[in-house]
């Protein structure tokens, strides 16, 4: 058999670009600016654990790695519909495998829209690294107990499948409503060789921060990953001293800066 050789072929990008996907930074700076100086709450995702809550629409919810380098993964739903939820695989073809500030977290068929919107991401500056990995990732997925017992031939007990179950069981939701997740401060990329997907440990430092804001009313949850800082091999345990929790500062924009929010949107 003869090699086969192959012409070569110009790339296409970003062959999705809803007009959507545009957003006012100069107005959402603003609103994430206001909502940091009203903090409604603070909530804390213990290490290895996982936790939910409901975040109204405008308002900022600001995930901070304020212990540790420590990945997130994360979850949202439509608080008023559960079948609408992200939808990691497009939010990836409309953006990139990376997101950062300005990017959209888009929803399931057959609602399609920005669930929520980044307005800060105090990583931002790490940008695609000499590897091609970069950070928030939403090429991958989350840690569960199925993939661990094809690896390990045991079922992993704490992971994040398992912790975003246990997170939203308060809202009637179940096992099947858990989604492809956004892997908060998760350092990944693929190798430009082999096309694996790899993974490095995450860069984030005590006070990172990447902020969203909801752009409808939300359910969001998040697990903070047993894997920590997701730098261990695949498998292996990680020392509970390596994981850490995740704050969250729940943000109300003031009102006057809302409905011109409110405005943009029509
Ligand atoms: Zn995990």
């Amino acid at each position: 058999m003869s090699d086969r050789t192959f012409a070569p072929r110009s790339a296409k990008r970003c062959y999705v670009r809803p007009k959507d996907a545009d957003v006012d930074r100069e107005l959402y700076e603003r609103l994430s600016l206001s909502g940091w100086n009203n903090v409604l709450k603070k909530l804390t995702v213990p290490a290895r654990g996982g936790l939910a809550w409901e975040l109204k629409a405008g308002q900022t919810c600001r995930i901070v790695t304020a212990y540790g380098p420590q990945v997130g993964d994360l979850n949202i739903w439509n608080l008023h519909d559960f079948r609408e939820r992200f939808y990691s695989g497009k939010t990836r073809a409309i953006h990139r495998g990376h997101l950062t500030t300005s990017d959209r977290l888009w929803s399931s068929f057959p609602y399609l829209r920005p669930l929520a919107t980044i307005t800060q991401d105090s990583l931002h500056q790490y940008g695609v690294d000499e590897d091609g990995c970069g950070l928030h990732d939403v090429i991958g997925t989350r840690c569960d107990p199925y993939t661990h017992k094809l690896m390990t031939g045991q079922m992993g007990k704490i992971t994040c499948h398992n912790n975003l179950i246990k997170a939203v069981k308060p809202w009637n939701l179940h096992e099947s409503d858990i989604h492809d997740v956004f892997n908060v401060f998760m350092c990944t990329g693929i190798d430009k060789h082999t096309h694996d997907y790899v993974i490095k440990g995450s860069p984030a430092q005590k006070g990172d921060y990447i902020e969203l804001l909801a752009e409808t009313d939300l359910l969001v949850a998040l697990s903070a990953c047993p894997q920590g800082d997701c730098s261990s091999p695949c498998g292996q345990p990680v020392p509970e001293s390596s994981c850490f929790p995740l704050d969250v500062y729940v943000g109300q924009p003031d009102q006057d800066l809302s409905q011109e929010w409110i405005r943009s949107k029509f």
